[in-house]
């Protein structure tokens, strides 16, 4: 299975992903995590991210895609995979339609989490307090500030892929202001709905 997450910043794909890579033993793929990982590595492609991650802005399609291309020809990408952060701009969906095709593989299904935007920046803010309390780190792009700025990047250049994906009639609507296990429920349903289909 090949599936991916849609949403705005803070939505909840990340908890979603990984409850459903634990539970069909395929891994999680999020751009978001990759690139952090290179930053902290200090890798050509880190140091290129960097002030662009910190800013809330979107690192280059070309990037982003060579990253997953080389990811996804793992082998334990084998039985599918999940693709949290990615893609972000229509460019990037059809870069990946390429890659899957090139690939002889094709995507299953895009989750949509809709969610109400204020209130994503008070569980931000809730967020942001639990990390400082904790005595954790709290991520260069986590402020309110660059929130919203991510927030309009979102509206800009990755809302598009919702038409993108419901023209292909890929697309799933979950309620992702639900509690963690009514979301997780929502998508089971779907994952039936898919089976008899
Ligand atoms: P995330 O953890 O998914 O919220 O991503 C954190 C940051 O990494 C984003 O604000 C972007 O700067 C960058 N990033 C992650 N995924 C992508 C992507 N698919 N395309 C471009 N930039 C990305």
């Amino acid at each position: 299975m090949i599936l991916i997450f849609l949403g705005p910043p803070g939505a909840g794909k990340g908890t979603q992903a990984k409850l459903i890579s634990e539970k069909f033993d395929i891994p999680q793929l999020s751009t978001g995590d990759m690139l952090r990982s290179a930053v902290a590595a200090q890798t050509e492609i880190g140091k290129k991210a960097k002030a662009v991650m910190d800013a809330g802005n979107l690192v280059s399609d070309e990037i982003v895609a060579g990253i997953v291309s080389d990811r996804i020809e793992e082998d334990d990408c084998k039985p599918g995979f999940l693709l949290d952060g990615f893609p972000r701009t229509v460019v990037q969906a059809e870069m990946l339609d390429k890659i899957l095709a090139g690939k002889g593989r094709q995507l299953d299904v895009v989750l949509e989490l809709k969610v109400d935007e204020e209130a994503l920046v008070e569980r931000l803010n809730t967020r942001i307090e639990e990390t400082k309390a904790a005595g954790l780190e709290v991520r260069a792009d986590d402020n309110e500030e660059t929130f919203r700025h991510r927030l309009g990047v979102y509206h800009e250049q990755t809302a598009p892929l919702i038409p993108y994906y419901q023209d292909k009639g890929l697309l799933k609507e979950v309620n992702g202001m639900a509690s963690i296990d009514a979301v997780s429920a929502e998508i089971d349903g779907i994952f039936k709905e898919l089976e008899k289909a």
